[in-house]
Protein backbone atom coordinates (compact mmCIF):
# COMPACT_ATOMS: atom_id res chain seq x y z
CA UNK A 1 0.00 0.00 0.00
CA UNK A 2 1.48 3.55 -1.10
CA UNK A 3 0.24 6.39 1.43
CA UNK A 4 0.47 9.89 0.36
CA UNK A 5 0.97 12.60 2.79
CA UNK A 6 0.73 15.85 1.71
CA UNK A 7 3.37 18.64 4.16
CA UNK A 8 2.47 22.11 4.36
CA UNK A 9 5.14 24.51 4.54
CA UNK A 10 4.01 27.16 7.25
CA UNK A 11 4.99 30.30 10.11
CA UNK A 12 6.23 27.79 12.67
CA UNK A 13 3.90 27.42 15.40
CA UNK A 14 6.30 29.32 17.97
CA UNK A 15 6.59 32.89 15.50
CA UNK A 16 4.20 35.54 17.01
CA UNK A 17 2.65 36.48 13.82
CA UNK A 18 2.35 40.20 12.57
CA UNK A 19 0.26 41.70 10.56
CA UNK A 20 1.07 43.68 7.38
CA UNK A 21 0.92 47.43 7.78
CA UNK A 22 -1.27 46.94 5.28
CA UNK A 23 -3.84 45.16 6.16
CA UNK A 24 -3.42 42.57 3.09
CA UNK A 25 -1.88 39.79 5.11
CA UNK A 26 0.54 38.45 7.52
CA UNK A 27 4.49 38.96 7.36
CA UNK A 28 5.83 36.15 5.98
CA UNK A 29 9.55 37.81 5.32
CA UNK A 30 12.41 36.79 7.73
CA UNK A 31 10.25 34.57 9.31
CA UNK A 32 11.09 30.96 10.52
CA UNK A 33 8.60 28.49 8.41
CA UNK A 34 7.86 24.52 9.16
CA UNK A 35 6.26 21.93 8.38
CA UNK A 36 2.36 21.95 9.54
CA UNK A 37 2.32 20.40 12.93
CA UNK A 38 -0.64 18.37 11.64
CA UNK A 39 1.15 17.19 8.69
CA UNK A 40 4.16 16.02 11.33
CA UNK A 41 0.99 13.79 12.89
CA UNK A 42 0.55 12.36 9.42
CA UNK A 43 3.73 11.54 8.34
CA UNK A 44 4.51 9.99 12.03
CA UNK A 45 1.05 7.67 11.18
CA UNK A 46 2.37 6.75 7.88
CA UNK A 47 5.99 5.93 8.88
CA UNK A 48 4.22 3.77 11.52
CA UNK A 49 2.14 2.16 8.86
CA UNK A 50 5.47 1.45 7.22
CA UNK A 51 7.54 -0.18 9.94
CA UNK A 52 4.60 -2.51 11.04
CA UNK A 53 4.33 -3.99 7.45
CA UNK A 54 1.13 -2.13 6.45
CA UNK A 55 2.72 0.40 4.20
CA UNK A 56 5.08 -0.21 1.53
CA UNK A 57 6.18 3.28 0.57
CA UNK A 58 5.10 7.15 2.08
CA UNK A 59 5.33 9.89 -0.55
CA UNK A 60 5.25 13.33 0.71
CA UNK A 61 3.99 15.95 -1.27
CA UNK A 62 4.21 19.75 -0.81
CA UNK A 63 2.54 22.59 -2.69
CA UNK A 64 4.36 25.64 -2.69
CA UNK A 65 7.78 27.46 -3.31
CA UNK A 66 10.85 26.45 -4.14
CA UNK A 67 11.35 26.46 -0.11
CA UNK A 68 8.74 23.79 0.18
CA UNK A 69 11.57 21.28 -0.68
CA UNK A 70 12.61 21.90 3.09
CA UNK A 71 9.61 20.60 4.67
CA UNK A 72 9.68 17.60 2.08
CA UNK A 73 13.55 16.64 3.53
CA UNK A 74 12.24 17.13 6.99
CA UNK A 75 9.49 14.19 5.82
CA UNK A 76 12.32 12.36 4.18
CA UNK A 77 14.38 12.44 7.59
CA UNK A 78 11.54 11.40 9.50
CA UNK A 79 11.05 8.40 7.03
CA UNK A 80 9.22 9.01 4.28
CA UNK A 81 10.77 7.47 0.85
CA UNK A 82 10.04 10.04 -1.29
CA UNK A 83 8.74 13.91 -1.93
CA UNK A 84 7.04 15.39 -4.48
CA UNK A 85 7.38 19.13 -4.77
CA UNK A 86 4.42 21.37 -6.73
CA UNK A 87 6.33 24.02 -7.18
CA UNK A 88 4.30 27.43 -7.03
CA UNK A 89 4.65 31.12 -5.94
CA UNK A 90 1.38 31.39 -5.64
CA UNK A 91 -0.50 30.84 -2.43
CA UNK A 92 -2.40 28.28 -3.16
CA UNK A 93 -5.91 27.73 -1.95
CA UNK A 94 -7.74 24.75 -0.49
CA UNK A 95 -9.46 23.54 -3.67
CA UNK A 96 -6.42 24.13 -6.34
CA UNK A 97 -4.68 21.83 -3.44
CA UNK A 98 -7.01 19.41 -3.52
CA UNK A 99 -6.89 19.20 -7.38
CA UNK A 100 -2.81 18.75 -7.15
CA UNK A 101 -4.12 16.12 -4.67
CA UNK A 102 -6.52 14.86 -6.74
CA UNK A 103 -4.18 14.94 -10.39
CA UNK A 104 -0.99 12.89 -8.31
CA UNK A 105 -3.50 10.20 -6.50
CA UNK A 106 -5.26 9.29 -10.12
CA UNK A 107 -0.86 8.89 -11.56
CA UNK A 108 0.30 7.06 -7.91
CA UNK A 109 -2.51 5.26 -6.75
CA UNK A 110 -2.02 5.46 -3.06
CA UNK A 111 -4.31 3.32 -0.86
CA UNK A 112 -4.60 5.93 1.59
CA UNK A 113 -4.43 10.06 1.37
CA UNK A 114 -3.03 11.46 5.01
CA UNK A 115 -4.11 15.27 4.98
CA UNK A 116 -4.02 17.39 8.02
CA UNK A 117 -7.00 18.06 9.59
CA UNK A 118 -6.08 21.84 9.25
CA UNK A 119 -2.97 23.87 7.92
CA UNK A 120 -2.10 26.83 11.32
CA UNK A 121 -2.06 29.37 8.97
CA UNK A 122 -5.09 29.55 6.88
CA UNK A 123 -7.37 27.53 9.28
CA UNK A 124 -9.40 25.99 6.51
CA UNK A 125 -10.00 22.56 7.12
CA UNK A 126 -11.00 22.12 3.69
CA UNK A 127 -8.16 20.70 2.16
CA UNK A 128 -8.69 17.01 3.06
CA UNK A 129 -12.62 16.80 2.30
CA UNK A 130 -12.30 18.58 -0.98
CA UNK A 131 -9.89 15.96 -1.73
CA UNK A 132 -11.98 13.12 -1.38
CA UNK A 133 -14.76 14.79 -2.85
CA UNK A 134 -12.84 15.32 -5.88
CA UNK A 135 -11.65 11.48 -5.93
CA UNK A 136 -14.99 10.17 -4.93
CA UNK A 137 -13.20 8.15 -1.86
CA UNK A 138 -14.45 7.47 1.45
CA UNK A 139 -13.41 10.45 4.08
CA UNK A 140 -12.79 9.50 7.46
CA UNK A 141 -11.49 12.99 9.32
CA UNK A 142 -10.20 14.19 12.88
CA UNK A 143 -8.80 10.62 13.55
CA UNK A 144 -7.09 9.87 16.31
CA UNK A 145 -6.90 6.55 15.98
CA UNK A 146 -6.07 4.89 11.93
CA UNK A 147 -6.22 1.14 12.20
CA UNK A 148 -5.63 -0.68 8.43
CA UNK A 149 -6.90 -3.86 7.70
CA UNK A 150 -7.34 -5.66 4.07
CA UNK A 151 -9.36 -3.51 2.03
CA UNK A 152 -10.37 -1.25 5.13
CA UNK A 153 -9.19 1.28 7.60
CA UNK A 154 -10.88 1.67 11.15
CA UNK A 155 -11.04 4.97 12.49
CA UNK A 156 -11.76 6.75 15.56
CA UNK A 157 -12.50 10.23 15.17
CA UNK A 158 -12.74 12.62 17.78
CA UNK A 159 -16.08 14.59 17.77
CA UNK A 160 -18.29 16.75 20.04
CA UNK A 161 -18.14 15.50 23.40
CA UNK A 162 -16.28 11.69 23.16
CA UNK A 163 -15.22 9.65 20.03
CA UNK A 164 -17.00 8.28 17.09
CA UNK A 165 -15.21 4.76 15.33
CA UNK A 166 -16.09 4.16 12.24
CA UNK A 167 -14.64 1.89 8.88
CA UNK A 168 -14.24 2.84 5.45
CA UNK A 169 -13.29 1.16 2.56
CA UNK A 170 -10.00 2.07 1.05
CA UNK A 171 -9.02 4.25 -1.38
CA UNK A 172 -9.85 6.44 1.72
CA UNK A 173 -8.49 10.29 2.85
CA UNK A 174 -8.10 10.57 6.26
CA UNK A 175 -7.81 13.68 7.99
CA UNK A 176 -5.15 13.96 11.29
CA UNK A 177 -6.13 15.25 14.50
CA UNK A 178 -3.56 16.03 17.52
CA UNK A 179 -4.00 13.25 19.63
CA UNK A 180 -3.26 10.34 16.80
CA UNK A 181 0.23 9.99 17.66
CA UNK A 182 3.41 12.15 19.28
CA UNK A 183 5.55 12.84 15.55
CA UNK A 184 9.35 11.74 16.51
CA UNK A 185 12.81 14.14 16.05
CA UNK A 186 14.57 13.20 13.20
CA UNK A 187 18.12 11.75 14.51
CA UNK A 188 21.03 13.02 12.88
CA UNK A 189 21.80 9.53 10.67
CA UNK A 190 18.22 10.06 8.98
CA UNK A 191 19.07 13.55 7.92
CA UNK A 192 21.85 13.12 6.20
CA UNK A 193 20.28 10.12 4.79
CA UNK A 194 17.19 12.04 3.56
CA UNK A 195 19.42 14.17 1.63
CA UNK A 196 19.91 11.15 -0.86
CA UNK A 197 16.26 10.82 -0.91
CA UNK A 198 14.80 11.72 -4.40
CA UNK A 199 12.35 14.97 -4.77
CA UNK A 200 10.30 14.71 -8.08
CA UNK A 201 9.21 18.74 -9.12
CA UNK A 202 6.08 19.08 -10.90
CA UNK A 203 3.75 22.41 -11.43
CA UNK A 204 0.27 23.27 -10.59
CA UNK A 205 -0.04 23.55 -14.96
CA UNK A 206 1.64 20.55 -15.23
CA UNK A 207 -0.78 18.59 -13.17
CA UNK A 208 -3.98 20.82 -15.14
CA UNK A 209 -4.56 22.61 -12.19
CA UNK A 210 -6.09 26.01 -12.84
CA UNK A 211 -4.07 28.27 -9.46
CA UNK A 212 -6.48 31.25 -10.26
CA UNK A 213 -7.81 32.68 -6.43
CA UNK A 214 -11.49 31.96 -6.38
CA UNK A 215 -11.93 34.08 -3.32
CA UNK A 216 -10.83 37.94 -2.04
CA UNK A 217 -8.99 38.31 1.28
CA UNK A 218 -10.85 42.04 2.10
CA UNK A 219 -8.45 42.94 4.85
CA UNK A 220 -6.52 40.74 7.60
CA UNK A 221 -6.35 42.51 11.46
CA UNK A 222 -5.12 41.53 14.67
CA UNK A 223 -7.07 40.63 17.38
CA UNK A 224 -8.04 43.14 19.72
CA UNK A 225 -5.50 44.30 22.63
CA UNK A 226 -6.43 42.52 25.75
CA UNK A 227 -7.05 45.74 28.39
CA UNK A 228 -5.52 45.21 32.07
CA UNK A 229 -7.40 43.58 34.42
CA UNK A 230 -8.42 44.62 38.12
CA UNK A 231 -8.19 43.46 41.11
CA UNK A 232 -10.93 44.07 43.89
CA UNK A 233 -11.29 44.28 47.14
CA UNK A 234 -13.99 41.90 48.32
CA UNK A 235 -16.92 39.76 47.20
CA UNK A 236 -19.10 43.01 47.60
CA UNK A 237 -17.29 44.98 45.07
CA UNK A 238 -16.91 42.24 42.46
CA UNK A 239 -21.19 41.49 43.12
CA UNK A 240 -21.55 45.44 42.45
CA UNK A 241 -19.17 45.97 39.51
CA UNK A 242 -20.54 42.92 37.56
CA UNK A 243 -23.61 44.50 37.62
CA UNK A 244 -23.20 48.22 37.41
CA UNK A 245 -20.07 48.34 35.21
CA UNK A 246 -20.29 45.00 33.19
CA UNK A 247 -23.90 44.62 33.50
CA UNK A 248 -23.76 41.00 33.18
CA UNK A 249 -26.10 40.12 36.37
P1 LIG B 1 -6.38 23.46 5.12
O1 LIG B 1 -7.55 22.84 4.44
O2 LIG B 1 -5.79 24.62 4.34
O3 LIG B 1 -6.65 23.82 6.57
O4 LIG B 1 -5.20 22.38 5.13
C1 LIG B 1 -5.39 21.08 5.62
C2 LIG B 1 -4.27 20.17 5.19
O5 LIG B 1 -4.18 20.15 3.76
C3 LIG B 1 -2.86 20.53 5.65
O6 LIG B 1 -2.62 20.07 6.97
C4 LIG B 1 -2.01 19.78 4.62
O7 LIG B 1 -1.97 18.39 4.93
C5 LIG B 1 -2.84 19.94 3.34
N1 LIG B 1 -2.37 21.12 2.59
C6 LIG B 1 -2.99 22.32 2.47
N2 LIG B 1 -2.25 23.15 1.69
C7 LIG B 1 -1.14 22.46 1.32
C8 LIG B 1 0.01 22.75 0.53
N3 LIG B 1 0.18 23.94 -0.05
N4 LIG B 1 0.95 21.78 0.37
C9 LIG B 1 0.80 20.57 0.96
N5 LIG B 1 -0.27 20.24 1.70
C10 LIG B 1 -1.22 21.16 1.89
Amino acid sequence: MKVLVPVKRVIDYNVKIRVKPDGSGVETQNVKMSMNPFDEISIEEAVRMKEAGVAEEVIAVSIGPQQAQETIRTALAMGADRGILVKTDANLEPLAVAKCLKALADKEQPQLIIVGKQAIDDDSNQTGQMTAALLGWAQATFASVVKVDGGNAQVTREVDGGLETITVTLPAVVTSDLRLNEPRYASLPNIMKAKKKPIDETSPADLGVDETPRLEVLTVAEPPKREGGAKVEDVAQLVDKLMNEAKVI
